[in-house]
């Protein structure tokens, strides 16, 4: 006998039906003989609905209040959820964060999780009925209910696994898996039936929204074994894991985009020690996350800074850099918000020479222009006009050989 962790996201408990529905199919695993913990999203865009609530009413919008708001939207789900199994005859009590034993720093609407202490959940499991815990929410150390962030419910489930030792943790999305790019952009996009932590990691933080990438980074330091399927076949999905030694890695495995981001340019800056040092240093005491980063060559002793952050913080950092600008005499700072940045990841990278010379021979075939560029081992990122990143998808992952054969 097993025991899973099974998370269902927010399409996967949309409705009624859908709710039914993913009632029927943990009774099943039940029935095969499994133990299973449950992980429920807020239904549908719910969360995105007492966002909006909460917008309307309040400027202020305390911390506090606003997780005690958006909160309510999994305590909801996981109840109707609990409701359901009982229909069919399977004992389910629900959970909130607080009560399933999850303790987190202060920092509302985006704790961390300090603790697991998940008593409640294993005594529950050793009665024989199945827990249903509220997804991304746990309790302060000042005895608070906390919000984990946006996609928080996938670190809930990771994080679950690892307390209670389970053999894997399932996360059910609205897709088969993970694909090797989005299908959306591509239709002919490959599910993939492995990938490696690394990779993963990769792909979420270039702008692959599944699963949230606090939850791939809690599994890979944990060892949490992660499958990644549909809410609505039984089909296998995509298994995550350690890199495997023995098997030949591809040298490209994924291509992945994101609009999320704006670029910022400094320029005239004085090419001397120390200015970059300051201008991030005044972005990062913000907490901005900067990302790619380029500086032209000097001429004449000034050159010119770019880089980018997230639209979310366009406005704290131009104001910052309009204040340095003064401060270190450079003659302005500029902003554009039409740009996106596509990704291609593989951990045969390591290993070959020759990735970014076809990536950029690529989108150089497609008229495309590379406004910047960022590398790690595994991956090559390309900054490119906005208009174009759908282009620049369809046509590296053509070039890879990435599609369905
Ligand atoms: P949820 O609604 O479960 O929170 P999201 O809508 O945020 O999930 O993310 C799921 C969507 O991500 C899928 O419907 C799919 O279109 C898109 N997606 C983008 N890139 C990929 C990829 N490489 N593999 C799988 N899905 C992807
Ligand atoms: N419902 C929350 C959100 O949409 C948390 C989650 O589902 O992971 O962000
Ligand atoms: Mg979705």
């Amino acid at each position: 006998m097993g025991l899973l962790i099974q998370k269902f996201g927010g399409t996967a408990v949309g409705d009624p039906e859908r709710i039914k529905a993913v009632a029927d199919h943990i009774a099943r695993t039940v029935n095969t003989g499994e133990q299973v913990v449950v992980v429920v999203s807020a239904m549908g865009k719910e969360t995105d609905e007492l966002l909006r609530l909460a917008e309307d009413v309040s400027v202020k919008r305390p911390g506090r209040e606003m997780d005690m708001l958006i909160t309510a939207g999994e305590r909801k789900a996981m109840s109707l959820l609990c409701m359901a199994l009982h229909d069919l005859g399977v004992d389910a009590d629900s959970f909130t964060g607080s009560q399933a034993g999850f303790l987190t720093d202060t920092n509302h609407q985006n704790a961390k999780i300090i603790e697991v202490k998940p008593e409640r959940i294993k005594s529950a499991l050793s009665e024989g009925r199945v827990p249903v815990v509220g997804g991304s929410q746990g309790v302060s150390v000042e005895n608070d209910v906390t919000f984990l962030g946006r996609g928080g419910s996938d670190t809930t489930a990771v994080a679950l696994a690892h307390a209670v030792g389970a053999d894997a943790c399932e996360l059910y999305t609205d897709v088969t898996g993970v694909f090797t790019t989005d299908p959306r952009v591509v239709p002919s996009a490959r599910l993939m039936p492995n990938v490696s932590f690394d990779e993963l990691l990769e792909m979420t933080a270039t702008g692959c929204p599944k699963p949230a990438m606090r939850s791939v980074e809690y599994a890979r330091t944990h060892g949490v074994k992660l499958h990644i399927r549909s809410a609505f076949t039984w089909q296998e999905g995509t298994w995550v894991g350690e890199e495997k030694e023995e098997m030949e890695q591809a040298i490209v495995s994924a291509v992945t985009h994101d609009t999320s981001e704006t670029k910022m340019t400094i320029s005239g800056v004085p090419d001397k020690p120390g200015i970059a040092a300051g201008v991030f240093r005044a972005l990062s005491d913000v907490d901005v996350n900067v990302d790619m980063i380029v500086q032209n060559t000097s001429e004449h002793g000034v050159t010119d800074i770019s880089f980018t952050v997230p639209h979310g913080d366009l406005d704290v950092s131009m104001s910052i850099a309009q204040d340095l600008v003064e401060e270190i005499g450079a003659t302005g700072v500029s902003s554009d918000t039409e740009v996106a940045r596509v990704s291609v990841i593989g951990a045969g990278m390591r290993s070959n020479s020759g990735v970014a010379a076809s990536m950029f021979e690529t989108l150089a075939n497609n008229e495309i222009n590379i406004q910047m560029i960022s590398t790690s081992a595994i991956r090559i990122s390309c900054m490119v006009a906005e208009t174009q990143i759908n282009d620049a998808v369809k046509a590296l992952h053509e070039t890879f050989g990435l599609a369905e054969a």
